[in-house]
């Protein structure tokens, strides 16, 4: 572990302390340089803890537990106005820039600046936050079932909820089954989706699907028409909605092959800058097939978090079994070769 300098919380920002951070894909994106990101940076944006000190005009009471959010919308841009903040145009710029909302980074070390990443950096004792990414905790859920909260689950159980708002007996495939489309699976179950077919490459994941309320499960192997007709079959002639949760174009095409008519494949996973995603154009209009974005779940953080601690504390919900490893902060390391060796589930680092 290394020792870095954390300015106090500004005006509008809070210094959170960090009990449990969540290891998310797109973290290893940043690392594999996948995803470009301003560095020298402290990964992270999966993440529970208490408030400790919070700056000028922030309500928020020290003490607090909070869920990060790495999505601080502005409430103000054209987007947010629109009711999309999951689309904030401020946000989603200032995320770039490495800093907070400001531009600017709290953290440095001998003077230089270390950069944020999606303005959280959990992956550390404490940070801090612009106050909006906080999501205060009730009813006592564990800081680690929080922390997934704050990425994986909302991305996945808001896209089947809120992006594509399946309903009751609406046929479902996830293509892709890590934290995230394990979540879309446990949010399929929740709503009644029948059948949910998941679709992955490793039996161990495909295993774990079918523990979480997957009805079927399909290997992907042979490329994207093979896969998607295996879907097709188990499903009993392609599905309302095909969630892909890997980013790769060949999952996109195959979820799109999944679908029956009028059926919709809906993007999760980010591919790389600059990958094209093509369809048999013909059946856009002639079978009225659709392809939906989704991304951070189409959630308001405020308004989803505390619905799906909520489910989880009554016991509808079994985000717990999302969770297959715990380690320690300094064992970060450990955790990326875990993700990188396709493991199932989820490692959650904890801060003692
Ligand atoms: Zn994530
Ligand atoms: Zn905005």
């Amino acid at each position: 572990m290394t020792e870095l300098e954390l300015a106090p919380p500004g005006p509008g920002e809070a210094l959170v302390r960090l009990h449990a951070a969540g290891v998310c894909h797109s973290d290893l994106n940043a690392i594999d340089g996948t995803a470009p990101t301003r560095c020298p940076a402290v990964l992270g944006h999966e993440g529970a803890g208490v408030v400790e000190q919070v700056g000028a005009g922030v309500t928020l009471a020290p003490g607090t537990p909070v869920v990060l959010s790495w999505l601080p919308a502005c409430g103000r841009c054209e987007q947010c106005v629109r009711d999309l903040p999951h689309l904030c145009a401020i946000a989603w710029e200032g995320m770039h820039s490495g800093g907070l909302l400001d531009g600017q980074p709290r953290l440095s070390r001998s003077g230089d600046p270390i950069y944020h990443y999606c303005f959280l950096s959990s992956f550390a004792e404490r940070a801090v936050v612009p106050a909006r990414c906080c999501v205060p905790i009730a009813g006592g859920v564990p800081f680690e079932i929080a922390a997934l909260v704050g990425c994986a689950v909302t991305t996945g159980t808001g896209a089947v909820w809120r992006t594509a708002a399946v309903r009751p007996g609406e046929r479902v495939c996830v293509i892709g089954c890590g934290g995230v489309g394990m979540s879309a699976v446990l949010g399929a179950a929740a709503v009644g989706a029948d059948p949910i077919v998941a679709v992955d490459l490793s039996d161990e994941k495909l295993a774990a699907a079918l523990s979480l309320g997957a009805t079927h499960a399909v290997r992907w192997a042979g490329g994207a028409e093979e896969t998607a007709e295996r879907v097709r079959a188990a499903s009993g002639g392609g599905v309302d909605y095909a969630f892909e949760a890997t980013g790769r174009t060949e999952a996109g095409l195959a979820a799109f092959l999944a679908t029956r008519a009028r059926g919709a494949a809906v993007l999760i996973g980010i591919p790389a800058a600059g990958a094209v995603l093509e369809l048999p154009a013909q059946q856009i209009p002639r079978l009225e097939r659709r392809v939906l974005g989704s991304v951070y779940g189409s959630a308001k953080p405020e308004r989803d978090f505390p619905a799906l601690l909520a489910l989880y504390a009554r016991g509808r919900l079994p985000l717990d079994r999302l969770v297959a490893r715990r380690l320690p902060l300094d064992a970060a390391e450990e955790a990326f070769d875990i993700l990188r060796d396709g493991a199932a589930l989820r490692v959650v680092l904890e801060m003692n």
